[in-house]
């Protein structure tokens, strides 16, 4: 077992991520790789402003004869609902798509309402066949895969696509961006898209059919996104995103609540983040998003291991939202705790689409 080490910039380390590499000053390669990048995709300035107003031009333009100028997946959470507001500030006649999938908070169901009101977004919410998304969300857990969020992403993008062909709009907006992602881990993921991987984890732990959802494959994203020329824009990378100011900025606009932490807004996603992915994989999600704010300058060093210090979770807290999610999934608690005792397994233990492995060689 190799001995602790954490980076000396950010707070990434060698416990939560295992591929990572420390240069003679103790410096890791996620917060150098961000730095580097940073300059070539981050512009939180005058040239920000500019790309600003020029991509609004150009998504009127090519949007005139259509109903919207762009699509977005909400989720409730900071990023697409900044992003969002932000949109509706800039003039653009924006799609909402919202995916229901059962675990929405109160105060997010609220809080997407509160915002496409008042911004006037015209907003669809799909709501996923309850009995058969539940079944697919408990394979995962059974296959005991990290990324157990894969059906829910899978299914927004699979309707983005679809209202993409529906709508003629060529243009999704996301919310994912440099300021609070700059460093995500890399390791124990697997890309969302892979329809292959979610059928034989179903195949092997579903008990019942998946015929209702709506989920795409690596090869139709393909042919979407290449064929029928679909961008995807992240405008956040063009504005000088501050989480605190987005947060008040939202409060001021539309009395939108905060819902706890980065990606807290579904009790699902709560608790593969903070109890799925630290106690199945030892992955504390803190420390990249902590990070990546040490590298947009908007948290030092010692105020992140400060936050890191703070317990992940107030354990009766933890215990009814567990018992909450496997009552709703179905799932016996005996098994589930078994599957919390032993080591996790990786997606690639199972099938996994060729097309999309061979996208992924040739992005890197
Ligand atoms: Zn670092």
């Amino acid at each position: 077992m190799k001995e602790y080490q954490r980076c000396t910039r950010c707070i990434m380390d060698n416990k939560s991520d295992l591929t990572i590499i420390f240069d003679e000053n103790g410096v890791c390669n996620y917060c150098k790789d961000a730095l580097n990048s940073g300059a070539k995709i981050y512009f939180p300035n005058k040239e920000g402003e500019i790309k600003v107003n020029e991509l609004v031009v150009r998504l009127k333009k090519e949007n005139s004869k259509r109903k919207y100028d762009c699509i977005m997946g909400l989720s409730g959470g900071l990023d697409s609902s900044y992003l969002a507001y932000l949109g509706s500030c800039w003039g653009l006649r924006i799609l909402g798509i919202h995916i229901d999938d059962g675990f929405d908070t109160k105060i997010s169901r609220n809080n997407i309402m509160k915002l496409c009101d008042k911004a006037n977004i015209e907003l669809i919410t799909i709501n996923p066949d309850r009995k058969q998304y539940n079944d697919l969300t408990r394979a995962f857990i059974m296959a005991e895969v990290p990324n157990i969020a894969i059906p829910q992403d899978n299914i927004l993008f699979a309707n983005l696509y679809k209202y993409a062909r529906k709508t003629g709009v060529k243009h999704f907006l996301s919310g994912g961006n440099y300021a609070l992602e700059c460093i995500l881990q890399k390791g124990n993921t697997h890309n969302a898209y892979d329809k292959v991987n979610i059928k034989n984890i179903h195949s092997k732990f579903g008990r019942y059919p998946i015929d209702n959802l709506e989920l795409i494959s690596d090869q139709q994203r393909f042919i979407d996104k290449y064929i029928l020329k679909i961008e995807s824009l992240r405008p956040l990378n063009y504005v000088n995103y501050n989480r605190e100011r987005a947060l008040k900025e939202l409060s001021d606009f539309c009395d939108f609540e905060y819902y706890g932490n980065k990606h807290h807004e579904n009790y699902l996603t709560k608790f593969i983040q903070i109890y799925w992915f630290f106690n199945k994989f030892g992955v504390d999600k803190r420390k990249s998003h902590l990070s990546s704010m040490i590298i947009s300058n908007q948290m030092t060093r010692e105020e992140a291991i400060q936050e890191l210090e703070k317990p992940l979770y107030d354990e009766e807290e933890m215990n009814k939202l567990v018992n909450y999610i496997l009552k709703k999934l179905d799932l016996d608690q005996n098994i589930f705790y078994r599957i919390m005792d032993r080591p996790g397994k990786q997606h690639n233990e199972y099938k996994i689409s060729k097309f999309s492995k061979f996208l992924h060689t040739i992005k890197r």
